[in-house]
């Protein structure tokens, strides 16, 4: 009777571990989903546009813009702007 009762002991000892490292590994995989959530969620908001005076790459969103007959222009400052309509109609 001795020897069996430790085998049942030993049985009952690794069942009972086996559950506590389940469980662990659970936990791991619930972090590493959280993380990969937390990643999506960046959006790119703006939009780079050239400057035809300085040929500088200015956010819309700051740009100085003019509107022109069809198109838009967009300038890195009120000086490139003002360049640009003196400078009008000669080059262009
Ligand atoms: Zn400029």
């Amino acid at each position: 009777m001795g020897p069996l009762r430790i085998i049942i002991l030993a049985v009952l000892i690794y069942i009972g571990y086996r559950l506590i490292t389940k469980s662990f590994k659970k936990d791991e995989n619930k972090k590493k989903v959280d993380a990969q959530s937390a990643e999506s969620g960046k959006k790119f908001t703006d939009v780079l546009v050239e400057d035809p005076v300085c040929h500088k790459l200015v956010p819309k969103q700051q740009a100085v813009s003019l509107e022109n007959d069809e198109e838009t222009h967009y300038f890195c400052s009120e000086e490139c702007c003002q360049k640009f309509t003196s400078e009008k109609g000669d080059d262009i």
